[in-house]
């Protein structure tokens, strides 16, 4: 599943292929594809409407269009958005086609077909759940050291796998960059987030921070379906240090790898250099 890397990736191929440029028309090949509003009144309301900008939100790439509309795409597990600068015939995991006036086009490819979009006025975002629930940014300036410690401190009994994967606590981080960055900071993920010394977590968002920061730099991580909006695959997959690691030697001590299950999520970690422990 892309995670804030990867989208934060994607939004700026679109941010530089698409700001600006007319939607002429949407085709949606996967009418369950758009949660709201219905699918003929996603493509009468879209269609004429200019992007005026691309953001993104936690997983959410968030996309400004004239007359206060705001298209909001989630990829969850195999969703891509690829840019073609002409006309290119859709492929069968194509579940919805934008045409620009320009006559390049942006496909939303979805294997799976768990993504989701929703159009709707710029005023409604809150009502979108999962959007308006989200935690604070990890990479911004909002997000410092003691914002950090608080939220450790205000979940003390929750493992610190599951706190850093919960949305409403932190935006954007998935099971791949969650087992890296504890991997790196030595921290057991099954540790509570009352455990941690004032030590730890001063590494653990160090670590945090630049990994993610590492990763946006190397264009995400492709380990199954994650392309670029050009087609591309990232390549922070050549530097993960744990994820998908089971049995080969830990790069720090030589102990193998194990795997286990934490909130619902296969985890990847150290036996040997992240301890586990009770304080
Ligand atoms: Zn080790």
């Amino acid at each position: 599943m892309p995670e804030l890397p990867e989208v934060e990736t994607i939004k700026r191929g679109l941010q530089r292929l698409v700001t600006g440029k007319i939607i002429s028309e949407a085709h949606l090949f996967d009418k369950r594809a758009v949660l709201s509003p219905e699918p003929a009144l996603f493509k009468r309301r879209i269609s004429g409407r200019r992007v005026l900008s691309v953001e993104r939100r936690g997983k959410y790439i968030l996309m400004k269009l004239t007359d206060d509309k705001l298209l909001v795409i989630h990829l969850r597990m195999t969703g891509q958005l690829i840019y073609f600068p002409n006309n290119m015939r859709p492929e069968k995991s194509t579940r919805v086609l934008f045409k620009f006036i320009t006559s390049d086009e942006l496909h939303f490819n979805d294997l799976r077909r768990f993504g989701t979009l929703w159009l709707i006025n710029s005023a409604d975002k809150s009502l979108l759940k999962g959007l308006s629930s989200l935690g604070p940014e990890p990479l911004s300036a909002k997000f410092n050291l003691s914002a950090f410690t608080q939220l450790l401190k205000n979940k003390k009994q929750r493992k610190i796998k599951a706190l850093l994967l919960d949305q409403a606590c932190i935006a954007g981080l998935g099971n791949i960059y969650t087992d890296e960055i504890l991997y790196r900071a030595a921290i057991h993920p099954a540790c509570r987030a009352g455990s941690l010394t004032t030590k730890e977590i001063g590494e653990l968002y160090e670590t945090l921070r630049t990994t993610l920061l590492e990763a946006i730099e190397l264009g995400g991580t492709s380990t199954k379906d994650y392309l670029n909006t050009w087609g591309e695959t990232g390549y922070f997959q050549f530097y993960l240090q744990v994820y998908g690691r089971r049995n080969q030697p830990c790069l720090r001590c030589s102990t193998p790898i194990e795997r286990t299950v934490i909130a619902g999520r296969g985890t990847y970690f150290c036996p040997s250099c992240q301890r586990y422990y009770v304080k």
